[in-house]
Formats: C-alpha cells, structure tokens, sequence
C-alpha cells in the first residue's frame, strides 16, 4: 500500500552486507537445499548494467530452488550477477568476487511483487582462485566483448552456462541471515553465503571486471561497505564451521 510506513517488506536501512563471523553464528541445521536445473545448459541474457555484468532469466524453465530452510517452499533464480570485492567477509577476510544468484518465490509473478511479499533470497558464492578455467565464466566472457563498453545493451548467450559452476560444490556450510538488498527501498532479502568457495583464473576475474558504465568510466571496485547497525540481524551458520576457510590469496 502505497504510503503504509507499517510496511514489514522493507527496512528503513539497508541490512546488508555483513561481517560474517563463524564464533559468532548461531549453528542451524536446516534441510539440504534441493538444486532444479542447476545442472541444465541455459543461454541467459547478458547485461552490463553499468554496476555488474549480470545474467537475466526469463520464462518458464528456469532453474528453481527449494528446502534450505527457506521462507517459501520454492524459489526461481531471476538474475546472476558479480561484485568485485566480495561485499561481505568472513571471519574478517575479504575475497576478489562475490557472485550473487538473485531468486524469487516462484509464486510471485515479478521481483516487485515478490519483494513486497518477503518472497526475495540470494545464493552468494565467495571465490578463490584456480588455475583451471570456470567454464560457466568463459560463456559470460564470451559476450563480453559486446557489453563491455555497450552498457543498457543486452547480448544473447553464444555458449551455455551452467549455474552450478558458479557455486561451491558442498552447499551443506553456509551462513544466513535476514538481509535486504542493498538500494532503496530496502526489501527484505534471505541471504545464504556458502563457506566453501567457487573458483576462476586471475586472467578470468581480469575480464569480468574490466567494463565501462554509460559515462565511459571503468565500474569501480566494491565500495559497499558492510553495516555496522545495532539492528543488525541474527548470523546463522548451518553446517559444519570448521569448513570455513579465511584465505584471501590461497
Ligand atoms: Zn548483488
């Protein structure tokens, strides 16, 4: 309702990103998330939005989410998107990329609607590097070339992404916390950070980050910085917190 300042969807500062800490977290244990899709071969739309490269999903296929403990019973992945640093950390340590896979209950029909409803939730992946190749990374570098000066221009995907890739292969340890996202309005976002990390090359995390916004300016590092409210909302940690490894540079 438009004006309704009792509004629950929202909070009047943003909640996210946090310091996580894992002597500081509340252990949970919830039921395994059960992945629908991830595995599929999927051409997303790619966008440099002048903040991120990020990937669109649209229609009825695409890959959906459930059990985690989540607020609704079944989620549907809307976008994937990169920071470059990480906006959160860990145990103090802060990381090269954080990729965020936005999701929305899938009984909602938009992001709009979803977020007044508390139906928004983040998969966050923290990154390590590697000396193999991410091959969900080289699809979005493939359509790099064509956004990385073209922000607003959406490119097709010219090879498939597999999403995956763009998470830790044990989803079991991960914090969570109830967050927003991190613009106004600030809308309720469940947040789930994995404590194992994805991996790329330096040379891939070079490309990915090199892009322009509409002004001709390289998009600036991660300066978010993480909130230091005393609201600030409880830090679960479900799993196993010996998994979770503080390296910047492994
Ligand atoms: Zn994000």
């Amino acid at each position: 309702m438009l004006g309704d300042l009792s509004a629950t969807d929202r909070s009047s500062e943003p909640l996210s990103p946090m310091d996580l800490y894992t002597h500081r977290a509340k252990l949970i244990q919830n039921e395994p998330f059960q992945f629908i899709g991830f595995n599929r071969e999927f051409y997303p739309e790619i966008v440099n939005n002048g903040y991120t490269v990020q990937m669109n999903f649209k229609g009825e296929n695409r890959p959906r989410l459930t059990g985690g403990g989540l607020r609704f019973n079944e989620y549907v992945v809307h976008n994937v998107h990169f920071h470059w640093d990480s906006e959160h950390t860990v145990n103090g340590c802060r990381f090269m990329l954080e990729c965020h896979i936005q999701l929305i209950a899938s009984e909602f029909r938009n992001f709009k609607e979803a977020a007044e409803k508390k139906g928004l939730a983040i998969l966050a992946s923290l990154w390590r590097f590697s000396d193999q190749e991410n091959p969900s990374i080289n699809t979005v570098l493939a359509s790099h070339e064509a956004i990385a000066t073209n922000p607003k221009i959406p490119a097709l995907a010219e090879h498939p992404i597999i999403i995956s890739q763009l998470i830790p292969e044990n989803t079991s340890n991960y914090f969570r916390y109830e967050g927003t996202i991190t613009y106004p309005p600030f809308y309720n976002n469940t947040l789930t950070v994995f404590a194992e990390r994805a991996h790329l090359t330096r040379k891939q995390l070079y490309i990915l980050s090199d892009i322009y916004n509409e002004v001709g300016d390289a998009v600036v590092y991660n300066n978010l910085q993480t909130i230091k409210s005393k609201n600030a909302p409880i830090v679960y940690f479900n799993g196993d917190k010996s998994s979770c490894k503080c390296l910047k540079f492994p």
